[in-house]
């Protein structure tokens, strides 16, 4: 989608294992999409590698020691430069060959990047130098996900303003999934040729903004389910669970399903966070235990024993459940464990 909307290149963000959903699975599925991958980690970017992706990848955070350097040239993987120091051990480093170098201001967000000022330093030596076989300037949103945060054009203004003292740069990266997706005044620099936007939490089919503009633009990749374990028909004053967070206000029957925080499923989740059983829409409740969790069935008298339960995924959208938990679908996907993970071509679904 990114690739269709937009006039660059792009670098599929699969980091942290694709945000949960298998990075070696979704690597092959984006293959002929992605320009190339984006990773934080060496490990990371060498589990790809071993399975065959040979297309770029990008290491996010750089190497974390210079005796990664090697490693990183023998993968033929590219590099982020964002510190000085990083700078310093690139310049005075013996390598095999060049490295392509994606170069990091801190144009606001104050995580990694290089000021403005060093920037320009930065930049004036690692071009040309033997070390680094090209240099995409690039920098990150912090507010992209605010749309009335004048934050997103403030670090826009530093980065031009910045990259216009480098007449010689000319790519440039700045674009996460919301910049993609709901910031058309980024346009003038995010939709052309030489821009490499880095989308991750829309590939899997969540939006980066909680109440999206267009919620239907992107469709789910992760089908999150379970079923029903076990029935209980309460009385009016009941408690279920731990602490006994739900009392039954009248006569009514529930459901046990088989998943719980250890799964992924958050703790946080309060009483009224949606659930679909059969199909039907209805609320979480109680206290989440490790491995089980809790469902109103009435209003669903078909539901009984393995009724399949969407936790998140078609039906109940990951960022409602991540906003009843006071949390993002991004740590939500990234969470799940000890699940089962079939793979669907998207083709036959
Ligand atoms: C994680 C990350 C992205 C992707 O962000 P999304 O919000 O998931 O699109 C892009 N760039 C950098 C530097 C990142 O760390």
């Amino acid at each position: 989608m990114a690739k269709q909307q937009l006039a660059g290149k792009a670098l599929a963000v699969i980091k942290a294992n694709a945000y949960g959903h298998g990075a070696v699975h979704c690597a092959k599925a984006l293959k002929n999409e992605a320009d190339g991958f984006a990773v934080a980690t060496l490990e990371e970017a060498l589990q790809l590698r071993e399975a065959g992706i040979a297309d770029p990848i990008l290491l996010l955070e750089g190497f974390f020691a210079a005796a990664e350097l090697s490693v990183i040239v023998q993968h033929d993987l590219c590099l982020v430069v964002h510190a000085p120091w990083q700078v310093d051990i690139l310049l005075a480093a013996k390598l095999a060959r060049a490295v392509p170098v994606w170069l990091k201001m801190d144009s606001g967000m104050h995580r990694l990047g290089l000021s403005p000022h060093a920037y320009i330093k930065a930049y004036q030596q690692l071009k040309g130098h033997h070390n680094v076989a090209s240099i995409v300037p690039m920098t990150h949103l912090a507010n992209a996900d605010n749309l009335s945060s004048g934050h997103t054009m403030q670090q826009l203004a530093v980065f031009q303003t910045t990259l216009a003292d480098l007449p010689t740069a000319h790519a440039s990266s700045v674009a996460n999934s919301a910049a993609i997706l709901a910031w058309p005044q980024l346009n003038q620099v995010i939709n052309t040729k030489q821009h490499w936007s880095r989308p991750g939490i829309m590939l899997y089919g969540a939006h980066p903004i909680m109440q999206p503009v267009q919620p239907d633009l992107l469709e789910p990749v992760m089908h999150f389910s379970s079923r029903i374990i076990a029935l209980r028909q309460l009385e009016k004053g009941d408690a279920i669970g731990y602490g006994s967070l739900f009392t039954a206000d009248k006569a009514m029957r529930i459901g046990v399903v088989a998943c719980g925080y250890a799964d992924g499923y958050p703790r946080s989740a309060q009483t009224g966070t949606p659930i679909a059983v059969d199909g039907t829409m209805t609320r979480l409740l109680g206290c989440v235990s490790m491995d089980m969790l809790y469902v109103d069935l009435s209003d669903i008298p078909t539901a009984g024993l393995n009724s399949q339960v969407e936790l998140w995924g078609k039906q109940v959208p990951a960022n409602w459940v991540a906003q009843s938990a006071g949390t993002i679908a991004y740590e939500l996907f990234c969470n799940v464990k000890r699940a089962h993970f079939d793979y669907f071509d998207p083709a036959n679904i």
